[in-house]
């Protein structure tokens, strides 16, 4: 049809049709909407993205591709090596579709922004407009400032200034957008669509994978049921890794098939004054939300962080030790701190870590161990099913003191107390470490101080707490000195 606009919407990292401000746009401003996913398992390589999280992606794409069929737009899934290919695909879409206007929402690491210079380039030159969105935040990046004009850089503040803004314009969800009219483009008609599903091979069995269902009604439900039975007691469970006191929906705001908008309108349908109550268990997962914000915003103001570079730039001098003995025993939970190896256990075979054990053992890495926290960014975003650059950097960066905790570089976890304290009875180790089911409630968390530990086979601690702990503060301030 004559001077008929075409859209083409680029999905990424926000696979859904609900409050998806990239979506919404191109259907107002277009006549017909074509949508695409570029699959790129060299950048899933680079970025070491576990194989769980693959098989979420694509699960998730196969529910994207129906509710985009529903409302008259085809999904076009389309296998690129890299980055740059992933920016010519498209441009090459666009121009064969007589595309005028392609739509994306924004991601903020640094590859991919560099990613959507490149498009933006290559689209102007074919005379197609690009328009990027702010979508992955609340409030968009750059907007929470100090009066100054600068970024935070520590969160209560930052909290403080979010909480203003959001007082002032509350989200709004936008609903499933229409079509003016439904595109004549089929996905079958296209030669060079490629659903990759069958590709990825998952070293767990199955069930784990499905523990993340993808498909609308069951995500929905998961916020609801939180909502409405949880975060009321959030607040004082959220610690205890035995209970399931947590949403467990970070693979979903991660991927995009929940936004943080949604999350947080349906917490203030149960809970509407919750922002204005810091001792609820309702503003305690806001608050989580908030830290999610807040190492995204990090991540535009700091594009060092995406580039493997520490937020506190004098803990470049920290001379890390290099073990890998010990990295290895880490990884497989073989340490003989017993809440350190449930929590990697826990991890490698199912692909997922509660928020207090990602501290612990990050902390152990980094302090007891000594070793370098990129190691175990690394290692975390290899098996995470909701591994996020932003997240996973500033958990890491502010669990090894050279990020954003506002509490000095000797603060140190104690790996046996932490145990002590938020798995009392051990529940949680005897899931994981399963030598040790037999170990009497009270030496679950230093088994080797048991008179019946010979008859174990569980590793003895790798490392002496108390004076590794002394080596990494003096490691530190080593550091600091050289400034
Ligand atoms: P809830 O407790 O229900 O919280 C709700 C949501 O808030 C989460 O889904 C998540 O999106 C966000 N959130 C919660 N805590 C944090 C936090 N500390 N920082 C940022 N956002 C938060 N989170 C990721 O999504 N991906 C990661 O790769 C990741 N890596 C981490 C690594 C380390 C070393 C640490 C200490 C934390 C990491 N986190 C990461 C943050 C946090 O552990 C997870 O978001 C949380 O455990 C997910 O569980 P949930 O969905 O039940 O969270």
């Amino acid at each position: 049809m004559a001077n008929s606009k075409t859209g083409l919407v680029w999905f990424r990292a926000d696979l859904r049709v609900v409050d998806n401000t990239a979506l919404t746009a191109a259907c107002q401003r277009s006549d017909n909407v074509i949508a695409i996913f570029t699959s790129t398992p060299m950048q899933w390589h680079e970025h070491n993205v576990a194989p769980i999280q693959v098989d979420l992606i694509q699960r998730r794409l196969g529910v994207l591709r129906s509710q985009l069929a529903e409302i008259g737009i085809p999904l076009l899934i389309n296998e690129v090596a890299d980055f740059e290919e992933a920016a010519k695909s498209v441009c090459e879409q666009a121009q064969k579709h007589q595309v005028n206007h392609v739509y994306c929402n924004k991601q903020y690491e640094w590859n991919e922004q560099k990613r959507d210079e490149i498009t933006g380039h290559l689209l102007s030159e074919q005379g197609i407009k690009f328009s990027a969105f702010d979508d992955a935040c609340i409030i968009e990046p750059g907007k929470v400032q100090t009066k100054n004009g600068d970024p935070y850089k520590v969160f209560t503040p930052f909290r403080k200034e979010w909480l203003r803004l959001f007082r002032l314009a509350m989200p709004k969800v936008q609903s499933v957008p229409q079509v003016k009219k439904e595109s004549e483009t089929s996905v079958s008609s296209l030669s060079e669509a490629l659903f990759v599903h069958d590709k990825i091979e998952l070293t767990y069995p199955k069930k784990d994978s499905l523990q993340w269902p993808v498909d609308e009604d069951a995500i929905r439900q998961r916020l609801r049921t939180f909502c409405s039975e949880k975060a009321q007691i959030y607040h004082e469970q959220r610690d205890i890794p035995a209970i399931d006191g947590t949403s467990c929906l970070s693979p979903y705001l991660t991927h995009g098939a929940l936004s943080p908008r949604q999350c947080v309108s349906a917490l203030l349908e149960v809970f509407p004054h919750c922002f204005d109550e810091p001792e609820s268990g309702a503003f305690s997962w806001l608050n989580e939300i908030i830290w999610r914000e807040f190492y995204r915003h990090l991540m535009v103001a700091f594009p060092r962080l995406s580039r493997d570079q520490p937020f506190q730039s004098w803990t470049r001098n920290i001379s890390w030790r290099q073990s890998e003995s010990d990295l290895a025993a880490w990884q497989q939970g073989r340490t003989g701190f017993p809440i350190v190896d449930a929590a990697m256990r826990q991890l490698k075979e199912t692909g997922w870590m509660h928020n207090r054990l990602r501290m612990i053992t990050a902390s152990f890495l980094t302090k007891d161990l000594l070793i370098n926290w990129r190691e175990g960014e690394r290692w975390f975003m290899s098996q995470l099913v909701d591994g996020d650059l932003a997240a996973n950097n500033g958990g890491w960066q502010w669990a090894a003191s050279t990020g954003t905790d506002a509490q000095p570089y000797f603060r140190v976890f104690n790996p046996t107390t932490q145990g002590e304290r938020f798995d009392p009875d051990g529940k949680f180790i005897r899931t994981w470490v399963h030598e040790l089911k037999d170990v009497p409630d009270k030496f679950i968390h230093q088994p080797h101080s048991w008179p019946g530990a010979v008859q174990i086979n569980y590793p003895a601690p790798i490392v002496d707490h108390k004076s590794a702990r002394l080596a990494a503060i003096e490691a530190f301030k080593i550091a600091k000195e050289q400034l």
